[in-house]
């Protein structure tokens, strides 16, 4: 697909209106549309995705894209680079995200699947840059410097382990959404661990909901059997679309 010099423009504004919405206070990075009189590579691979936003894409079709464009390039990393990078919400086949096998996205393919959402480990990587100091020492003093889960005081002996001394970290209440202040609780080192990202808490440390269904095959058998029956019984119409839809791929 070939885009003219008009449409691209036009796209790049309407990307640039969706970020300052939605992506800009994630500290997404906007890339810029030209560099010395030159549109960038970056801005070019954002600009043809967003044109097929929700569909899939392949490297070569955005490699021939970037050729009509007068680039010679051979092996096209932006896609990947402005996921992880600057927190676009496209997913790579060949990064195997979550998504990719639901949406049937092969290695060597790319969806940018909205603009209204950074892509979801991106706050990851933002984590220490996202609160600053005077915040977070405001929200301990509101948990009395006690981790919300087991109750240990900063810089005193850990309740777990009490050959350790407490450190309080900013923990996600709901982990697939960004760490603002209202979306942090303070745990220490030993109940902030990558396994809570399973989970939304709430303000206690309580376990509200699963947010991750992969936690649901860690479960018993029974307890996963026990979870299907739920979800059908809760779903009927739906389960059934689902099962005939099975059905007719077999
Ligand atoms: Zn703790």
């Amino acid at each position: 697909m070939n885009l003219t010099s008009n449409k691209i423009n036009d796209l790049y504004n309407k990307i640039y209106n969706q970020y300052n919405c939605h992506l800009k206070q994630y500290n997404v990075k906007m890339p810029k549309l030209y560099l010395k009189g030159n549109y960038t590579l970056n801005s070019l691979v954002l600009i043809y995705l967003y044109s097929k936003v929700g569909q899939i894409v392949s490297k070569q079709e955005l490699t021939d894209f970037l050729r009509t464009m007068g680039f010679e390039v051979n092996d096209v990393q932006q896609a990947r680079h402005l996921a992880q990078q600057s927190g676009w919400y496209i997913l790579s086949g060949t990064r195997g995200d979550y998504e990719c096998k639901q949406l049937g996205i092969k290695s060597g393919e790319y969806m940018l699947k909205t603009i209204e959402k950074p892509y979801p480990s991106y706050k990851k990587l933002k984590r220490t840059d996202s609160l600053n100091a005077n915040s977070w020492d405001e929200l301990k003093k509101i948990y009395n410097y006690r981790c919300v889960t087991c109750g240990s005081k900063e810089n005193e002996p850990n309740f777990l382990y009490p050959s350790s001394s407490t450190m309080l970290q900013k923990g996600h209440k709901d982990p697939s959404q960004p760490l603002t202040l209202e979306n942090t609780i303070p745990q220490c080192q030993f109940c902030n661990r990558a396994s809570r990202d399973y989970f939304v808490f709430d303000n206690k440390g309580r376990v509200e909901k699963i947010s991750d269904p992969r936690f649901v095959l860690k479960s018993k058998k029974e307890v996963q059997l026990a979870m299907l029956k739920l979800l059908i019984s809760n779903n009927y119409e739906e389960a059934k679309k689902i099962i005939n839809n099975l059905y007719k791929e077999h």
